[in-house]
């Protein structure tokens, strides 16, 4: 296998960046095991990350790169209303890049550290093409405290934790066509290349009552469209109320922000459905990590799903509202 490591050196070198579980059988045996909680359903996802597709090596380290690997997994899982508990990360590299993808290691070693999630295993393979990154993420939920897609119900309102539309500023600001001023674009940079799940959030909000959600991987305005349609609902969403990330306000502007946040993507925020009632509890369990921002109402029911925008109350398309890509 690669360079001047052996392929057993390679993993021996890839496991000693990884915490073995404390039980169950993690890497170094022909399959990983390990002992799911009574009571408890299982939640899988997973990712694939394709160099000079999902990301490039000039604009982000391995290290980095190794984060956003597994946070954009764990992201999914919470917003399940899940609790993360084991990886697989499957590597496909040239055989002269182990040194990338031990830096990889040491980016998915720390989130996994950071997260409490445990890399018990998954597989180095050979290619002559772009280097590839899959992780499959396992955790669990209990059955009554899923959130889902389809919870959507007339008269709820509809909130996202966090800022909106960092990632996209920084993807943008790294592609670096226009002159930005880079000391308050920073936090829009590091949001692209090393996201945070919000892994206390999702578990936080279920645990409160709250039944419909999805992660901010595709911009709100896709994500809106998803829980709409799931749930069998129109949705009224208030431009005017979207938490945008204040540095992307500062860079690249109001309109443009709001641009970003509705269809860039990789926020990995949180976006719920929650009844009125229940949302200032709502708030108050998320509050020690973040803030939920109201940003629409269910409005009623539609088959298909709809959603509508508007801007203060007024219809969109009334004149100086500035957003017209609906
Ligand atoms: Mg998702």
């Amino acid at each position: 296998m690669p360079g001047p490591l052996g392929e057993f050196e390679l993993i021996a070198a890839l496991a000693s960046r990884l915490e073995a579980p404390p039980d169950g059988i993690g890497i170094g045996d022909d399959a990983a095991t390990w002992h799911p909680t009574p009571g408890m359903l299982a939640v899988a996802t997973t990712d694939a990350l394709v160099e000079g597709i999902h990301f490039r090596l000039d604009w982000t380290t391995p290290r980095d790169l190794g984060w956003k690997a597994l946070a954009v997994n764990l992201s999914d899982v919470a917003a399940m209303g899940a609790h993360p508990r084991h990886a697989l990360v499957t590597v496909a590299m040239a055989p002269d890049r182990a040194d990338v993808v031990l830096g990889i290691y040491e980016g998915i070693g720390e989130c996994a550290r950071a997260a409490g999630v445990y890399v018990v295993g998954g597989d180095t393979v050979r290619t002559t093409g772009p280097l590839a990154l899959t992780v499959a993420l396992y955790g669990e939920v209990h059955p009554d405290r899923l959130l889902r897609r389809a919870g959507a119900k007339p008269g709820d309102v509809v909130a996202v934790t966090g800022a909106v539309g960092a990632a996209a500023a920084g993807l943008r600001v790294l592609a670096g066509d226009e002159p930005v001023d880079l000391s308050v674009a920073a936090p829009l940079v590091r949001a692209h290349v090393r996201p945070q799940a919000r892994l206390h959030a999702g578990p936080a909000l279920a645990a409160v009552g709250v039944r419909a959600g999805i992660d901010v991987s595709d911009g709100v305005a896709s994500e809106v469209m998803h829980l709409a349609r799931a749930s069998g609902v129109e949705v009224e969403i208030d431009l005017c109320q979207l938490p945008l990330h204040p540095a992307a306000v500062a860079t690249f502007g109001m309109v443009q922000a709001r641009d970003l946040a509705l269809t860039g993507g990789e926020d990995y925020e949180l976006l719920v459905a929650v009844a009125p009632g229940v949302l200032g509890v709502a708030q108050a369990a998320v509050a020690p990590h973040t803030g939920l921002t109201v940003i629409g109402r269910v409005t009623g029911l539609a088959a298909g799903g709809r959603v509508r925008y508007v801007a203060n109350g007024d219809a969109l398309g009334a004149p100086g509202t500035g957003y017209v890509a609906f």
